[in-house]
């Protein structure tokens, strides 16, 4: 049985991607069997992955109308060494086509079942909303893990995800919690950064992870290449951090179980 998570924020460009696919990539390098799922109809996790979005036969489009399986959409991630489910455009259809449907919520958390025997970790990349799709993210997952700069605005969006994920653990997934924040895109020499991400630790305790992630150009040219910065630039101090952070959420789910 994996563990199943989901990168979520409601805000865009806050680097829920980004933490997707190191993480995936971080996993798989520490020896762990990794399924990505791209639930963002931008497709960036499964362009990220070298995998083009624009060439997919089938997709998570397929698996949540039931005429594809997992195992008969996943692509492999050749230089990240983990699966994709992958998305594109035709994804955003599915906000609409679900509607009428039984266990909309349901659907990937149905679809996954199948491939519990592959995977140690599943990871779900989540678009900016909660929407029908990041719902059926969460009905999946056992938790979900937050990326997040340090400014001033990140508290205020935060309450509202933190409230979704509490309405989701009690109406429909009695599984879920936060397992962390993550502190991503940080700059230590910004004194607001700082205090924020001090703020964050007193509030949030342990909730918050201990890796930091920097604001690392490397990082952000790495998805050009269709790779994880892990793999495009393993020495760069942006890949450093999220190798640390991979292996303290393989620590994490040690306590989880
Ligand atoms: P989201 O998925 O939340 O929209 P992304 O992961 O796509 O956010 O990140 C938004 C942008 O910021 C992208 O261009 C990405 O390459 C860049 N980025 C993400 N994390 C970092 C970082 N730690 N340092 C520098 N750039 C980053
Ligand atoms: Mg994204």
């Amino acid at each position: 049985m994996p563990r199943i998570f989901c990168i979520a924020n409601q805000k865009g460009g806050v680097g829920k991607t980004t933490t997707t696919v190191n993480l995936a990539a971080g996993l798989a390098q520490a020896g762990q069997r990794v399924l990505v799922v791209d639930l963002d109809p931008q497709g960036n996790a499964t362009m990220g992955s070298g995998i083009d979005k624009r060439k997919l036969e089938l997709s998570l489009y397929d698996v949540l109308l039931e005429s594809a399986s997992i195992a008969e959409a996943r692509r492999r991630s050749d230089k990240g060494g983990y699966d994709v489910l992958g998305a594109n455009r035709e994804l955003s259809g599915a906000e609409i086509e679900l509607v009428p449907l039984e266990r909309r919520n349901q659907r990937l958390h149905d679809a996954l079942a199948a491939t519990h025997a592959d995977y140690d970790f599943v990871l779900i990349d989540c678009p900016p909303s909660l929407s029908l799709l990041t719902l059926n993210g969460l009905c999946s997952a056992h938790g979900v893990i937050v990326p997040m700069q340090c400014e001033y605005f990140a508290l205020e969006g935060l309450s509202d995800l933190v409230n979704t994920i509490k309405q989701v653990h009690a109406n429909l997934n009695p599984q879920l919690q936060v397992i962390g924040l993550l502190r991503v895109m940080y700059d230590p020499r910004i004194t607001l950064q700082q205090q924020v991400s001090a703020q964050l630790e007193a509030h949030f305790g342990d909730k918050v992870f201990k890796a930091v992630i920097p604001r690392n150009v490397r990082l952000a040219e790495a998805p050009s290449y269709g790779q994880a910065g892990v793999v495009f630039d393993p020495s760069s101090k942006g890949a450093l951090a999220y190798i640390q952070f991979a292996h303290e959420m393989i620590e994490r789910i040690k306590q989880l179980a």
